[in-house]
């Protein structure tokens, strides 16, 4: 406690973090997750910023199937997996995962950040070339970084560039490439072309790598994720993603392939050697998750429709969005403090809605991201719409 300057220097930085519009407040909940949550102060709102595609977040039956798995298995393990933290329930997520996804085998982690974080060092090193979308996720990005391979960056989901990035780590003789790329990315919800990457990976001899954390669970006509979106089940050598989005939301990640390439994490990966097993709890719920979703397209199929009557109506309405089909809505509103204005205008109307500005989107895209539930009813998203007729006409982003 003897280094003063320390302190003070951290309180400018947040002050200046203030100053200039980029901290990030937390909006505490009172209530559950769902499609309507109450915030502090009582008032309830109708929620468009959670990664809750499938309503299953606060949902009673993946509720009950974590209560069931808390009473058979009890509330934690105090181990890492090797050591004693490895229960049944474990190793039937693992295979639930691996035939759910179409892969040899799974291996769990505490997060998705953690299965990113640990998946690259273990099986890469100088001699070979990570070729990665510039948009990837921070998880990724930090995997990377803890990797000894050479780094290839191409744009956001421009093949050409990633052709040019492979023929680079060709005539640079790397041994192993592998293409690594987000199935969707979450500020735009574009979906990667995984059809012309498997190819361009077939004709340089690349491995390809996706993060389906915006996708499994309701992606591709039965919920697998963006390669069976693409036709491309089978062809992705590594995937990676979370529990903790469509899949039920508490936490928890997994990275699932061949059998060599999950064994070998399961001795080297760092994040799964050296931190506690996913609870119980967790594993028993996104089972009864797998299994329900499996059983019945019905939530997937509710989402997409709530998406394309979303997307179709706040167009009508006049607001620019980015085109797509993704349940994540990108509402341009191109500039920053319009962003920030209408986000709390929503809010005054009811609806919890997070702005997005420079830098984390670039410069003059600023937008508040819609994020479609199965959860959401036609009622409520009917109030969400009136209400972005009534801000966006206050605010003159759309006419009267
Ligand atoms: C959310 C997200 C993660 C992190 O998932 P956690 O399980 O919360 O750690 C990783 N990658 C992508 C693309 C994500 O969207």
């Amino acid at each position: 406690m003897s280094d003063q300057a320390f302190y003070s220097s951290l309180q400018q930085k947040l002050a200046t973090l203030k100053d200039e519009g980029l901290f990030k407040p937390e909006r505490v909940l009172a209530s559950r997750q769902g499609a309507e949550v109450v915030a502090q102060d009582g008032r309830t709102l109708i929620n468009m910023c959670a990664n809750n595609y499938l309503g299953l977040s606060g949902d009673v039956e993946t509720q009950e199937a974590a209560a069931a798995a808390l009473d058979k298995y009890g509330y934690g393990l105090s181990s890492v997996r090797f050591i004693c933290g490895t229960q049944t329930v474990h190793k039937e997520l693992e295979q639930a995962l691996s035939s759910f996804l179409g892969t040899e085998d799974t291996i769990l982690y505490a997060a998705a950040f953690d299965a990113n974080g640990g998946v690259f060092e273990p099986l890469f090193d100088e001699n070979d070339a990570i070729i990665s979308d510039a948009l990837n996720h921070a998880s990724i990005i930090d995997g990377v970084r803890l990797c000894k391979a050479a780094r290839y960056r191409y744009a956001n989901n421009d093949m050409a560039d990633l052709e040019k990035q492979l023929i680079a780590a060709v005539d640079a003789g790397k041994r192993h490439k592998i293409i690594v790329t987000d199935g969707v990315f979450s500020m735009d919800g574009t979906i990667a072309q995984l059809d012309k990457i498997v190819e361009l990976a077939e004709k340089y001899g690349a491995l390809t790598m996706i993060d389906e954390s915006h996708a499994s669970g309701f992606m591709g006509a039965t919920g697998r994720g963006t390669h069976e979106h693409c036709g491309v089940i089978g062809k992705i050598d590594i995937i990676t993603g979370t529990l903790g989005k469509a899949l039920g939301g508490a936490m928890g990640g997994f990275t699932s392939g061949k059998k060599e390439v999950i064994e070998t994490l399961r001795q080297k990966s760092r994040p799964y050697l050296f931190s506690n097993t996913l609870a119980p709890m967790i594993a028993g719920a996104s089972l009864a998750v797998l299994d329900r979703i499996s059983r019945s397209t019905e939530l997937r199929d509710r989402l997409h429709e709530n998406t394309a009557y979303f997307r179709q109506e706040i167009a009508r309405i006049g607001f620019t969005i980015k085109p797509g089909t993704h349940p994540v809505v990108p509402v341009m509103l191109f500039e920053a403090p319009v962003a920030q204005k209408f986000a709390a205008r929503m809010f005054d109307l009811g609806v919890l809605l997070s702005g997005f500005f420079y830098p984390v989107v670039p410069m003059g895209q600023a937008r508040v991201r819609v994020q479609l539930s199965a959860a959401h009813t036609r009622e409520q998203l009917d109030t969400v719409l009136k209400a972005f007729e009534q801000a966006g006409k206050e605010l003159g982003i759309i006419k009267n």
